[in-house]
């Protein structure tokens, strides 16, 4: 297992600079693996991170864990909370990493030589003990696992806007399958006399960095 110098390393050049979120990330990570007993960073798939933000906290998971959202092994919930769930798809298992919410203050105690409290936690959270930097709980899912890893090469066509939908994410609204924009709730609407003048824009716009379509 590659040391936490390491994984840090690899971090901040993933991710352009090292930031205390992404100590904590990659905290939570190797406990994670190390609860459900899975060697981290795993090179299958394993392991499933359920992570309940974006930002620096989800780029330090990454890294420890080897879940990628390119892998479908980690999926980003938009929750606003720094706190990620860890599933073994072979078992079911899960655990439930958070921070412990008295390391913020503790951190310090841990990085005396830190200048500003940015640099405390940013050293304190590499120091700390396990036991006072996360808290843990076995968790039980209330989705089912075998629908959130899905079928492979599954697919349907939205009986309202005739998209595809793969990984079986079509809901069933009054006996009509649809995707969640059509049957749950849009992120978004057209808006046609912007999208016009920019579209028309970007298609006359020559291709930079020798791209070629
Ligand atoms: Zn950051
Ligand atoms: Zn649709």
């Amino acid at each position: 297992m590659p040391s936490l110098e390491t994984l840090l390393n690899t971090c901040s050049v993933l991710h352009q600079h090292l930031c205390p979120r992404q100590v904590l990330g990659v905290r939570m990570g190797l406990l994670g693996g190390r609860l459900l007993g899975i060697d981290v960073p795993q090179t299958d798939k394993r392991l499933l991170t359920l992570v309940e933000l974006d930002g620096c906290g989800a780029d330090g998971i990454a890294v420890a864990t080897g879940c990628r959202v390119g892998r479908r092994s980690l999926r980003i919930l938009d929750y606003g909370k720094t706190a990620a769930t860890f599933v073994d798809t072979h078992t079911g298992r899960a655990f439930r990493v958070r921070p412990n919410p008295a390391a913020r203050d503790c951190a310090q105690d841990y990085a005396p030589e830190a200048t500003t409290r940015w640099e405390g936690y940013l050293l304190g959270y590499q120091r700390m003990p396990e036991d006072e930097l996360l808290l843990a709980q076995e968790v039980a899912l209330t989705w089912s696992l075998e629908k959130l890893l899905s079928k492979h090469g599954y697919r349907v066509t939205c009986e309202q806007c005739g998209e595809e939908i793969i990984n079986e994410r079509e809901v069933v609204v009054e006996g009509r399958i649809l995707c969640q924009t059509c049957g749950v709730a849009s992120y978004f609407h057209p808006v046609d006399h912007f999208a016009t003048e920019a579209l028309q824009l970007a298609y006359a716009m020559p291709y930079s960095s020798g791209y070629e379509p």
